[in-house]
């Protein structure tokens, strides 16, 4: 089985190894720092000599299998390298999964929330509860308290005992392992079985930021983010709030005023334009009409929208209608044979509908789309509805 140096030495980034095992995919060391997927912490993964290893696993018998990527050479069995770890990569994920365990701490410590499932991910962590509804003052106040263990700077280290021990801790969560048991303390704030890698002290978090919650499976889960990916978030938030701020002319308290008044102004003016436009389609309409002698199609581009045609053409009008829009959209009422003529003739038309009215989209200019559609619906000569 392979030494595993990753809980004698958390920070150790590089040593010298042994290959003692190989296959597709993957070796075995003598000795290794590499941590293996676990608990929710990502495996390792960095170098040994020149081959790179791009995830490290847990094999079935528990011993860890160092990962190449696919189709990469492994080294053979007696090979002696350097193996060196992406330590940014660890040591984010030994800060996120320390401040996993101080927020599930605080969460069950202050306001008996429990957690039931954890995951740790690049950009943010999450902590499902064991609560169907918890307010965000309640979050907020975690998030505060997390900062304060952070500037603190709580230290956290990791032992093995007995399970017998380990049982008699009476933990916030039940021991999930047999036999040995490694725990990991926050000094003062929390213990805990879990086999991960951890930080010294909380201080090398940073700093920990509520994100959001949902709701799932009938529990809130909530989202977080900590150390460089919080001062991220922190500082894309405050470019947000210059950004809005500018755009509405308003100080940042004000936004959320300013926005909503922005909003129902639109929606004033939406409403406004859209009976214009309808009494502008009447017009349009009427007018093409008169242009149009009986019986012949009724065809035309206008200036309003198609969709405004709606309550213009009546369905009980037996006249073959075909009105295009400036912004590629048409509204069409005629015999169905006569729209799938339309569709087989003209490219880039889209759309469809039901008891004699279609609308859709077409790709070319206005006037192409009609001389075309022209051609189509005159030779076809028939204005009987379908
Ligand atoms: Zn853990």
């Amino acid at each position: 089985m392979t030494e595993r140096l990753y809980y004698k030495d958390r920070y150790a980034t590089s040593i010298s190894a042994a290959v003692t095992a190989s296959g597709d995919g993957w070796f075995r060391l003598d000795r290794t720092i590499f941590y293996p997927e676990a608990g929710g912490q990502p495996g390792d993964r960095g170098t040994f000599g020149p081959y790179s290893i791009v995830d490290t696993q847990k094999a079935e018998d528990g011993d860890v299998l160092h990962l190449v990527g696919k189709g990469s050479a492994v080294p053979s069995v007696g090979e002696t390298h350097t193996l060196s770890l992406d330590w940014e990569h660890r040591y984010f994920f030994m800060k996120e999964h320390s401040a996993q365990h101080l927020v599930s701490a605080l969460l069950f410590s202050c306001f008996s929330i429990g957690t039931v499932a954890v995951h740790q991910g690049d950009m943010f962590f999450t902590v499902e509860t064991d609560k169907a509804e918890i307010d965000e003052e309640t979050l907020l106040s975690v998030e505060d308290k997390a900062n304060e263990a952070i500037r603190k700077g709580a230290a956290v280290w990791q032992d093995e005992t007995d399970h017998e021990s380990a049982e008699s801790l009476h933990m916030r969560r039940s021991i999930k392992v047999q036999g040995r048991v490694m725990l990991v303390h926050i000094d003062g704030i929390d213990v805990v079985a879990c086999g991960g890698v951890h930080v010294a002290s909380l201080s090398e978090i940073g700093e920990i930021a509520y994100v959001s919650s949902e709701k799932i499976r009938g529990h809130v889960r909530t989202y977080w983010k900590c150390a460089e990916r919080a001062v991220g978030y922190r500082r894309e938030n405050a470019a947000i709030v210059r950004f809005l701020s500018s755009l509405f002319s308003a100080e940042p308290g004000n936004i959320e005023k300013e926005a909503a008044r922005c909003i129902a102004e639109v929606k004033s003016l939406r409403h406004d334009l859209g009976a214009m436009s309808e009494k502008l389609a009447f017009s349009l309409f009427a007018a093409a009409v008169a242009e149009t002698k009986g019986g012949e199609p009724v065809i035309f581009i206008s200036d309003a929208a198609a969709a405004a045609f709606d309550s213009v053409v009546r369905p009980d009008d037996d006249r073959t209608v075909l009105i295009a829009d400036r912004e590629g959209r048409f509204l069409f009422q005629g015999p169905e044979k006569s729209f799938e003529a339309l569709k087989a003739a003209l490219p880039g038309l889209r759309g469809g509908g039901r008891n004699g009215r279609y609308r859709g989209s077409f790709q070319m200019d206005a006037e192409s789309f009609i001389s075309g559609a022209r051609n189509i619906l005159d030779g076809n000569g028939s204005t009987e509805r379908a």
